[in-house]
């Protein structure tokens, strides 16, 4: 079947009118019409047959020619005029100015079953918003989206998706430590697929610039496209608008929290409005809970994008999109009122969450301090999250101590033994622990239920990504075939696969890819 062309974004706003691919500054217009680079010898890796069936496109027809030309950016899709997204954005909490697609390229909007979807396909070639980069990406950096976009779906966290991951048969040039050693790589492009890729940076374009025209239909484009929901009028739309964003952010924000993922890069420009995860670069999971780690080697010194501190940055980026929007509102009471709103509706969401987590069904006031002493204790030497919350879900109320604390011990990176300095911190906790779950009126299996299905057994360790990388490097995607099956059951026992229930091995501690990513894709 055809798929079905409707394009909104680029049809109903301004578009830039030079139609040439130079770098340059964009004025007045949301984006710039641009043709991607046609590959050489594009073949496939990998595909998601669900992303395709969302957007109304068979397995059969995935597999053709016509698709692996399409998604390669080789042949145009019919009566489709491609295009790369205008915005600005805060780097590392600096002002950055006008940023843009500079390896992005909306190929066209579809519609399925009444949902619309943008296609975009990622490292295609340069556009007027490259700066001084070429637009293409490499193999590993394309296997890392399409691999943790599709693991993001499938553990319940909104995210964009990946449809396909095609080789180009393009080598690219990267010095992929910035240290001077600059090697050919494989190119790849990868199809994202979201409902669109606004992003509170294309808000902050206009606002900076002073153009309330342009910032005003596209906030009046983005409402009435995206957020049908919202019925306010006048400036009550737009305080509803930023009100919807503001939660939606603080949701993903606290799936994040629950999973262990670290955005890496949590700049203006990768937030989407959509309140899902976008722009997968340098991210990595926690193998050892660290609220300090951060997976960015350009963000090691400072940490700003450090695990414990998203929520935090979430919020700091929605006090831009706040000033953004400011000239549509010209009042910035309702504004701070959201904003302080996020900060009480955190601190709920996040004690919800952990209660889930440690399977309290019901709420106690001793609650928070149980919490807050486990965050802590698992901070004094290297615990495994995943692993250890997994491993909690065995403990039952006829548990004793050192039953328990041997259930957990395998999450210890200096198992067998507990630290000596260690062991009375964890038996006190446990016996807190225990404690608190004679209060529970729920049954051991229902707890197990709950706990089980918000602690996931299985995420994408950053060395399971390299061990997908190294081998298609070679030509072999059959671990990439491996960990997106495996992936796409999160939290089901999977008996054949309990070695992807393990600590990160020790040879991955301080390997390049596993311990630490640049943001040179
Ligand atoms: P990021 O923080 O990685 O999402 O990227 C920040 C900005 O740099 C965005 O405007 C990207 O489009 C641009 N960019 C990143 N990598 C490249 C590349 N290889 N070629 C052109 N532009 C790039
Ligand atoms: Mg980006």
């Amino acid at each position: 079947m055809p798929l079905h062309i409707e394009n909104r974004f680029s049809v109903q706003l301004p578009a830039d009118t030079d139609e040439s691919n130079t770098t340059r500054q964009v004025h007045q217009a949301c984006f710039s019409y641009v043709t991607p680079r046609i590959p050489s010898n594009p073949s496939w890796i990998h595909y998601s047959k669900d992303v395709a069936a969302l957007i109304g496109i068979t397995e059969e027809e995935l597999q053709s020619d016509e698709y692996l030309n399409y998604l390669s950016g080789k042949i145009l899709i019919q009566d489709t005029k491609p295009y790369a997204m205008a915005y600005a954005g805060h780097q590392f909490g600096n002002w950055a100015g006008q940023l843009g697609d500079g390896r992005a390229i909306n190929l066209t909007e579809v519609v399925y079953e009444n949902n619309y979807y943008t296609l975009q396909l990622k490292g295609a070639g340069s556009t007027p918003y490259s700066r001084r980069a070429d637009g293409l990406a490499v193999l590993r950096s394309s296997i890392r989206e399409h691999l943790c976009s599709e693991a993001m779906h499938y553990l319940g966290i909104p995210t964009t998706r990946s449809l396909s991951l095609i080789l180009t048969g393009d080598e690219v040039l990267r010095d992929m430590l910035y240290d001077g050693h600059p090697a050919l790589e494989k190119g790849a492009v990868v199809c994202r697929v979201a409902p669109s890729f606004i992003r509170f940076g294309s808000f902050e374009l206009f606002a900076s610039r002073n153009d309330v025209t342009n910032l005003k239909r596209l906030t009046d484009f983005t409402i009435k496209h995206h957020f049908p929901q919202i019925i306010g009028l006048g400036k009550q739309q737009y305080i509803e608008f930023f009100q919807t964003i503001a939660s939606t952010t603080l949701e993903m924000i606290i799936h994040w929290q629950r999973v262990g993922f670290v955005h890496g890069v949590m700049n203006t420009d990768n937030m989407s409005i959509h309140g899902i995860t976008i722009d997968y670069g340098p991210y990595g999971w926690l193998d050892d809970f660290n609220l300090n780690w951060t997976p960015n080697t350009t963000d090691r010194e400072h940490g700003r994008y450090r695990y414990g501190n998203q929520p935090e940055i979430a919020l700091w980026n929605l006090y831009q999109l706040a000033n953004a929007l400011y000239p549509l509102i010209d009042e910035a009471a309702p504004l701070e009122a959201v904003l302080n709103q996020y900060k009480a509706d955190y601190d709920k969401q996040y004690n919800a969450m952990m209660q889930s987590k440690l399977g309290l069904l019901s709420a106690e006031d001793t609650d928070a301090l149980l919490m807050e002493e486990l965050v802590q204790t698992l901070q004094f030497e290297e615990i495994d999250m995943t692993l250890f919350f997994r491993n909690l879900s065995k403990i039952n109320k006829t548990t004793t101590i050192d039953e328990a604390l041997a259930l957990i011990e395998n999450a210890f990176y200096n198992s067998p033994r507990l630290l000596e300095n260690t062991n009375q911190l964890w038996a006190d906790w446990m016996a807190s622990y225990l404690n608190r779950l004679q209060k529970e009126t729920a049954s051991n299996d229902n707890r197990t239920a709950l706990m089980n299905s918000v602690n996931p057994k299985y995420v994408l360790r950053n060395y399971m990504a390299q061990l997908a990388i190294d081998a298609a490097d070679k030509g072999d995607y059959s671990v990439l075939n491996e960990l997106y099956e495996l992936l796409q059951h999160p939290y089901d026992e999977q008996t054949n696969n309990e070695k992807w229930f393990a600590k990160r091995p020790d040879w991955a501690r301080n390997k390049v890819g596993c311990s630490m990513l640049s943001c040179s894709s």
